[in-house]
């Protein structure tokens, strides 16, 4: 039997909807526009579309936005004080520095630099430590995203043995807290992992983010799993497509997410739901 699919164009749709409201609601109350400042300094075309698309998002749902797009003679002091700048203006509750960087700028100090309550990424240590010690937070997009595609398919979560394929500090680690806190038996696994296969056969859910074109095939799929596939590879026909193997694995799993229109759909509907969440955040 084919799996469900899980289309997270229309969960995200749902999401932004929501998130309208309750912004319109907050502005109504407060008298104050969330505003997101989305800081890209790389040359990368993927990059500068999402930049693009994320200002765009914010703006139709009411909220305020801007790009500022920093040439690439910037350096590292010029965006800290850029930062720094963006941290002590109250009109601004979300920033948002796009990764990757051009390569002479560190990432590390640049993330630690933004105030936690404005890091609508999730990224800097404190709200990685909120995540794992279950206080309240701002918690990365695209793991967020992914749980509530997991929550959509109604199946309870607690007590099942999650695997998640990947531990990137955005993907893989804070997915397999957020499982965690879902009471899931949690499995994290690498590149080093052994028989990687038969430890996926054991997942009654299934997170792949990995950033290899398919690499999870139908057999690494136990019948009627969860599957949630986090990764965008794109194909030499330009195609994209995600670290599992979409066309098989959809005979074994019970649920699916497809690429496009699985995950990347919510990441930014999350982070739309997160810059609403800071301006609420910084006491207004
Ligand atoms: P990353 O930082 O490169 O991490 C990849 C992880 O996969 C690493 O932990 C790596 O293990 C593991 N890995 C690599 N090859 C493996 C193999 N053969 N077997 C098992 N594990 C393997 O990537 P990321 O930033 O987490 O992103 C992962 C994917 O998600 C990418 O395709 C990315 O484009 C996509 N993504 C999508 C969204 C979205 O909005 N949909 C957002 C973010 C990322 P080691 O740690 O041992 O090296």
């Amino acid at each position: 039997m084919s799996a469900q699919i899980i289309d997270g164009k229309a969960i995200a749709a749902l999401v932004k909807d929501q998130v309208k409201v309750d912004v319109a609601a907050f502005t109504a109350a407060f008298g104050v526009v969330p505003g997101l400042v989305v800081v890209l300094c790389g040359d990368d075309p993927a990059s500068q579309v999402y930049t693009k698309n994320k200002v765009k998002t914010c703006q139709e749902l009411g909220m305020r936005s801007e790009l500022h797009h920093l040439p690439v003679s910037t350096t590292q002091e010029e965006l800290m004080a850029l930062v720094q700048k963006l941290n002590a203006d109250k009109a601004v509750h979300g920033i948002l520095v796009q990764l990757p960087l051009y390569k002479h700028l560190h990432e590390g100090p640049i993330l630690l630099a933004i105030d936690p309550d404005k890091d609508v990424d999730g990224f800097h240590p404190i709200n990685v430590g909120r995540l794992w010690t279950d206080q309240e937070g701002l918690f990365p997009c695209t793991p967020v995203g992914s749980l509530e595609l997991v929550k959509s398919t109604g199946v309870s979560l607690a007590g099942k043995h999650a695997v998640v394929v990947g531990r990137s500090n955005i993907v893989g680690k804070p997915m397999a807290a957020l499982l965690l806190k879902q009471s899931c038996t949690v499995t994290v696994a690498h590149s080093k992992t052994a028989d990687l296969a038969a430890l996926c056969r054991t997942a009654d859910i299934l997170v792949a983010a990995v950033g290899r074109p398919k690499i999870l095939t139908k057999d690494f799929i136990k019948p009627g799993a969860i599957v949630i596939d986090v990764g965008i590879n794109r194909l030499a026909d330009g195609k994209l497509c995600g670290d599992v193997d979409f066309e098989g694995a959809k005979e074994v799993a019970g649920f699916i997410t497809p690429v496009p229109g699985g995950v990347g759909p919510m990441t930014i509907a999350l982070l739309m739901k997160n810059t609403l969440a800071a301006a609420k955040r910084q006491g207004i």
